[in-house]
């Protein structure tokens, strides 16, 4: 090992703590440290390469360092990187909110609003529904119906409406009224009483992430959409992972044409390379907000960052130029299919299958050169959506040696 490696290793164990971690566990082995990336690949300090299998916890959309957003990003580095955009506009943030609107018809989600994470963009939405509500004449309304073994994010309010109890144990609720529902038939059983106080639901889209990857039933979510129109109710999608191409569509909620209320936007929103996020919504919400004691109090330092937006439009122009989105169901089932011999689940190019000890398969794999994280014991496979035949190859033959030992 490098003398480098060692003390970026130890200055780690000396000082840092991460994320989701058991530090306990994490001071047993030494880690990877990541020193570079290019396409599908994470370099090490070694100079080892690992095909990023799991696209950097599911954010990396057109491969590492790809040219076209580097460039953005040194452009508007160069240029300027963040002014404040609680009393400004900026070029970057006007050209990305109008981008992100055009994606979906006049007239309905037309307001885009920006933060910095997946949980900041659920708690911008959860905010805006509960403060419409309370200041547009629906007063009382300040429940929200989450599903359960949902994932919405970290932060206080994102994590209290989520349903993974191993992520709140400790917390407690945050005094949002909030009830879980296990699918729609037990959502049509809310006695009417608790369904009037109810400000929006909240559901990641087609596919739970964070609950190994489970999908909904077909038809599902068009029916959760009637459901929500016909008892006044904000629809808010959580399309945190499922956004930019993941599921083969730009956005999941393509696939059953349903348009929410709210839709919340991170991970893939500027490729994998700068933490940005944004929520969407209708100009009916917007117009709820103006005039006197009608604000919304909300927003962070770094809201509308130059850097993330330019990124974000680049990495927008790389999914014209390269017709990402046409490929995805063909690589996905190139994947599926050069792994016939596991019983997996698929949906675009996000595939998963259970095994014995999902921790122990990862380590396995990191060995043969690939990386991913285990869910439980769920491997979940989300390469990067510029992946090739070849790179897919070797993912799936690397997958089958580990999964035959
Ligand atoms: C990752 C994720 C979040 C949280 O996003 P962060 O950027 O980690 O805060 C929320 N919802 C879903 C569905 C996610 O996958």
């Amino acid at each position: 090992m490098k003398d480098r490696t060692r003390a970026w290793i130890d200055a780690d164990r000396r000082h840092s703590w991460h994320p989701f971690t058991d530090q306990a566990d994490w001071e047993k082995r030494d880690p990877l440290v990541i020193t570079r990336g290019e396409g599908v690949w994470l370099y090490d300090s070694e100079d080892r390469r690992y095909l990023d299998a799991n696209s950097s916890i599911w954010t990396n959309i057109h491969g590492h360092s790809h040219p076209k957003i580097v460039e953005a990003l040194q452009k508007q580095a160069a240029t300027l990187c963040h002014s404040s955009y609680l009393g400004f506009a900026n070029n970057r943030a006007s050209e990305l909110a109008e981008r992100l609107c055009s994606f979906f018809p006049e007239q309905t989600l037309s307001r885009c609003f920006f933060s910095d994470d997946g949980s900041t963009a659920l708690e911008v939405a959860l905010k805006m529904s509960l403060q419409w509500n309370a200041q547009n004449g629906r007063e009382g309304r300040d429940g929200v119906i989450s599903f359960e073994h949902a994932y919405h994010g970290d932060t206080l309010g994102a994590s209290s409406v989520g349903g993974v109890s191993r992520f709140v144990k400790g917390y407690g609720e945050s005094g949002l009224p909030v009830y879980r529902v296990s699918d729609l038939s037990d959502l049509r059983s809310l006695p009417e009483v608790v369904v009037e106080t109810i400000s929006a639901v909240v559901i990641e889209p087609l596919i739970q992430g964070v609950n190994q990857m489970r999908l909904w039933p077909s038809g599902m979510l068009s029916e959760l959409r009637q459901w929500c129109y016909d008892h006044d109710i904000h629809l808010i999608l959580d399309e945190v992972m499922t956004g930019f191409g993941r599921t083969g569509k730009m956005f999941a909620c393509q696939h059953e044409e349903v348009i929410p209320d709210f839709l919340c936007l991170a991970k893939g929103l500027t490729g994998g390379t700068m933490p940005l996020a944004a929520t969407l919504t209708t100009e009916m919400i917007y117009e709820g907000f103006k005039g006197e004691g009608r604000t919304l109090y909300y927003g962070h330092s770094y809201t509308g960052n130059a850097l993330g937006c330019a990124a974000a439009l680049a990495s927008l122009d790389v999914f014209e130029e390269e017709n990402t989105l046409e490929r995805i169901e063909e690589k996905g089932l190139l994947l599926e299919s050069n792994l016939s011999n596991l019983t997996l689940r698929r949906l675009g190019l996000i595939l998963a299958f259970e095994t014995q000890d999902g921790v122990d398969f990862c380590h396995e794999l990191k060995k043969q050169g690939v990386l991913t994280r285990p869910i439980l014991n769920t491997v979940v496979l989300m390469p990067p959506l510029a992946i090739n035949q070849h790179e897919i190859e070797f993912l799936a033959e690397r997958v089958t040696r580990v999964a035959n030992v």
